[in-house]
């Protein structure tokens, strides 16, 4: 091997245009000169096929040199860091970069890469709402993609194919340079290109949050902290996507791991774990996604293995299915405390979602079994710098909306979104509240659900247990100033939900 070091780049190594990970580094070295270096004994390895493969596809020139593993670690070993001239490829990443910082900047939930014919649309979802960020051409667009999906992830498929749908995740590298703890992305061809989404995950570390600040009431706090004391029982969040259920479930742990001085061991299942949560183990799930059974099967799998984990408290992603249903109770039925989540839209639509996949009504009338049920929906919240007070504007307000408004709320209070400040990036909205319902079932409540169905056991809960629903809390947030009616209906239920299902709530 001859290799003059000063006459070329090594683009493989951290911060390089084709930047590897660390187990692909040890047996594969591309210099700018052209020269590939592979360990002789991986030539047909993954990770080489895969590098070729990328090479090609690019159009890349190169020539193959068969090597020790030790002259490629030797090769590493005298490039002291990329700071190459700009290729193409790194100027885009830093392009990348820089609409990933953006977003971060403003605490965006995910990006949207949205390539057509003639123009590529760039925009943030923040608070739950899609903003424009910027535009450009039809192959910017192609290229940005590109770059993100080839030099900045880990990909299970090495060479990003626009007419296909694929998921990747950002590599660590590129995490570290953005803010990130985690970055998932998933593409689909579209009818006139392309659409990219990057799901952003923020590491908060020992950012103290807290129930009461996420939009759980007192009440609501209390009961499940009694859910969090204690030792064994299923307790189930409901919601749809993106209502921050990974975000409630990380405050519930960290609670337990406070309340319990350290002393447990929580075990987390997910796919991927969202966050970091110190004090936990987390471990990933891993299967193929496209594979309904195999997910299913591996769910089941899991969390028969976390059992001989000797776990106190296990957290695993989401009921999805009997398989994993019957794990999760048999974990609770020996002695573990177990949280997780289940798609329906209120608290005990939970109970029917479990009956829907197949837990029979012997299990889940156990109430020392099923000690918790929350669901929450996010509302956005009003800039309070500029909101408008309701009795200038309400003539704008659809006449049956402005109805329902009077008739439930202190029209006094109530506020309407305004059309933007400084304050609040001229969107009106500051940030988003949880707004839940919280039951701790007693064995009276469980049997009224299974003999005379979900609004007689909610009729119980509301009235004999003093049930808060969340039509009730939206009223009071709305009553609060906090809330724009009009988008409270869209965002969590209408005013009328609770008389019109027969409920007497409790007085405001
Ligand atoms: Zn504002």
């Amino acid at each position: 091997m001859d290799v003059n070091i000063k006459e070329h780049r090594c683009l493989t190594m951290k911060g390089g245009p084709y930047e590897l990970n660390d187990d692909a580094r040890k047996i594969i070295y591309f210099s700018s000169s052209g020269e590939l270096y592979i360990s002789a004994s991986h030539e047909k390895s993954y990770w080489v096929l895969a590098f070729i493969d990328k090479l090609r596809r690019n159009r890349v020139k190169f020539t193959v040199e068969l090597v020790s593993i030790e002259e490629i670690t030797q090769l590493y070993s005298q490039n002291v860091g990329f700071s190459g001239e700009e290729t193409q490829s790194s100027g885009r990443q830093e392009e990348v970069i820089s609409i990933i910082r953006n977003a971060v900047g403003i605490k965006a939930s995910d990006i949207h890469i949205i390539v057509r014919e003639n123009v590529t649309n760039i925009k943030y979802r923040v608070d739950g709402e899609l903003r424009r960020y910027q535009e450009l051409s039809e192959s910017d667009g192609n290229d940005i993609c590109a770059t993100i999906y080839q030099t900045m992830c880990d990909v299970a498929e090495p060479v990003f194919n626009p007419r296909r749908s694929q998921d990747a995740r950002l590599m660590s590298s590129s995490l570290e340079k953005c803010g990130l703890y985690g970055g998932r992305i998933a593409t689909r061809p579209t009818d006139s290109g392309l659409l990219m989404v990057i799901r952003l995950l923020y590491d908060r570390g020992s950012n103290n949050l807290e129930l009461e600040h996420l939009g759980y009431t007192g009440e609501q706090v209390a009961l499940i902290n009694r859910m969090t004391a204690r030792r064994f029982g299923i307790n189930i969040l409901s919601g749809p996507t993106g209502s921050g259920k990974s975000t409630t479930l990380e405050c519930v742990l960290k609670r337990i791991i406070a309340q319990r001085e350290g002393k447990a061991h929580v075990l987390t299942l997910g796919d991927p774990p969202e966050y970091r949560i110190s004090g936990a183990v987390q471990t990933p799930i891993q299967c193929d996604k496209n594979d309904d059974d195999a997910i299913s099967r591996e769910w089941a799998r899991a969390i028969s293995n976390a059992m001989r984990l000797d776990p106190d408290i296990l957290m695993c992603g989401e009921v999805r299915d009997l398989h994993s249903a019957v794990a999760t109770f048999r974990a609770a039925m020996t002695g573990h405390g177990v949280w997780t989540t289940v798609h329906a839209n209120d608290a005990l639509a939970i109970l029917t979602r479990l009956q829907d996949i197949g837990v029979s009504p012997a299990i889940l009338t156990d109430a020392s079994l099923l000690t918790g049920l929350i669901s929450q929906v996010l509302a956005r919240k009003l800039c309070p710098h500029c909101r408008k007070p309701w009795h200038r504007y309400a003539q704008h307000v659809a006449p049956d909306i402005r109805q329902r408004v009077e008739k439930y709320c202190q029209i006094a209070n109530v506020f309407l979104r305004g059309d933007g400040c400084k304050a609040c990036g001229f969107s009106g909205i500051s940030g988003r509240t949880v707004v839940a319902e919280v039951v701790e079932p007693d064995n009276t409540l469980m049997e009224i659900y299974i003999s005379q169905g979900k609004s007689a056991a909610r009729r119980y809960w509301v009235e004999q247990m003093g049930g808060l629903t969340r039509n009730h809390i939206l009223i009071q947030m709305i009553n609060q100033g906090l809330i724009d009616p009009c988008e409270g209906e869209r965002d969590v239920c209408m005013l009328d939900d609770d008389e019109g299902a027969g409920l007497c709530p409790r007085p405001q």
